[in-house]
């Protein structure tokens, strides 16, 4: 089953086209990695996904349903249901300083689901222990380390039952010795079949746990096919050059 099928997307700012004819599916299940050096573009597809980002052509369609056909976007409402479908994971984790681990969680449903304490405090507690946090469910965001922040925005994705998870290079920001604790926190949510779109610079994890890599330079998927293709048998020179470089 599709989950998102974008097809001759474009994004230009000013004259710098960012995304040039960016086409790809994703099916339920799959954990897609989209790899490439920086300033390819990457965190700009991933906005445009959301809706952080106005793309200017081209087609999005999330579940079927069209977040811009033929580079014209629905209304507000039918934006805002398809987004919520969705939950993403940031570099910077982006969690609310002045809320505690659980307001923070409950946020969102709260706002946009109107959902009472009651229907969540399951779930807050459900998804806390999933990512390993269950224990600092009252603490306040600048009490954990940054691995801990980000397994805590982890969880806040999944408290909207999100179909798909984006993940910007979700531990790009981190020390080395943090990336382990929210990488394996990602395979698990893989191992449940979680579908997934992952930017990142963790080469091993893509190898590893994603089923279909996409190597993006200069705005363009240049390459795409399984880790076993893209690691080990790179048709583009520029694919072997960038690897050459990361692994
Ligand atoms: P990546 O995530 O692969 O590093 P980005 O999507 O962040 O790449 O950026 C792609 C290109 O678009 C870069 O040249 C960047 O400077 C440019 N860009 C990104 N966002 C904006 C913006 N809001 N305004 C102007 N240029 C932008
Ligand atoms: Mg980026």
């Amino acid at each position: 089953m599709e989950i998102i099928r974008v097809d001759k997307l474009n994004k230009s700012f000013g004259d710098h086209h960012v995304l040039n004819d960016i086409s790809f599916t994703v099916n339920k299940g799959d954990v897609v990695a989209i790899i490439g050096s920086s300033g390819s573009g990457k965190s700009t597809l991933l906005r445009c996904l959301i809706d952080l980002e106005k793309a200017d052509s081209g087609d999005v369609f999330m579940e079927g349903k069209p977040l811009i056909k033929s580079g014209v976007y629905p209304s507000m409402q039918e934006i805002r249901e398809i987004i919520m479908r969705m939950g993403m994971v940031f570099q910077h984790f982006n969690l609310f300083p002045h809320l505690t681990v659980r307001q923070n969680l409950e946020l969102a449903p709260k706002v946009v689901k109107k959902e009472e304490p009651l229907q969540m405090n399951k779930r807050c507690e459900t998804y806390l222990e999933k990512v390993g946090l269950l224990e600092r469910i009252d603490a306040m965001p600048s009490t954990l380390s940054g691995g801990e922040k980000q397994r805590v925005a982890i969880a806040r994705a999944l408290m909207m039952n999100p179909d798909i998870l984006l993940f910007d290079e979700p531990t790009s920001a981190l020390d080395p010795e943090l990336t382990g604790e929210v990488l394996n926190v990602m395979q698990s949510l893989a191992n449940e079949h979680m579908t997934m779109v992952v930017v990142t610079h963790e080469m091993n994890f893509a190898r590893k746990v994603a089923n279909k890599i996409l190597f993006m330079d200069a705005g363009k998927i240049l390459e795409e096919g399984t880790p076993e293709d893209i690691f080990n048998n790179p048709r583009e020179q520029r694919t072997q050059a960038f690897l050459s470089t990361v692994l």
